[in-house]
């Protein structure tokens, strides 16, 4: 009896840990994105359409740790953002800070400089749309510091 009390208490506590670590979300997590070097923090990648001939886009999935973001950077060709879960942040330079939460879509238009990532205290995902190929070329810029975040 003793024995099976404290497998149950396991499973339970393990659960649990589990729970808090994973951010509910309808796509996959990926790996760890191979992108790194242009973000702070940890950040993964499940890439969903590859760049191709048909669609001229390229979409994946990206997962921020809470606190992790992009360089500042643009898009030549534009990118539009889908927020799927967590709290997230979007800024275009010169402007505030914007809250990103599931279900909001952002439009970001050609050349505007901008970074994207999560919330101090939550993790966060969005699809990334990259559209117009091959002619929609990213120019990653200089970190977010500490100060710009927040
Ligand atoms: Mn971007």
């Amino acid at each position: 009896m003793k024995k099976i009390l404290l497998v149950l208490t396991s499973i339970i506590i393990t659960g649990g840990i589990t729970m808090a670590n994973e951010l509910n979300q309808p796509f996959a997590k990926g790996e760890i994105n191979p992108y790194s070097k242009f973000f702070t923090g940890t950040t993964h990648l499940q890439m969903l359409v590859t760049k191709d001939d048909i669609w001229n886009s390229s979409i994946g999935n990206v997962t921020f740790d809470a606190g992790a973001r992009t360089n500042w950077h643009k898009h030549s060709g534009g990118q539009i953002l889908l927020v799927t879960a967590g709290e997230g942040r979007y800024q275009e330079k010169g402007k505030e800070i914007q809250i990103l939460k599931a279900g909001d879509v952002v439009k970001i238009p050609p050349n505007v400089e901008h970074w994207h990532g999560a919330a101090p205290d939550s993790e966060f995902a969005h699809i990334s749309i990259e559209p117009n190929l091959p002619n929609n070329k990213t120019t990653w810029l200089e970190m977010v510091t500490d100060e710009e975040y927040k």
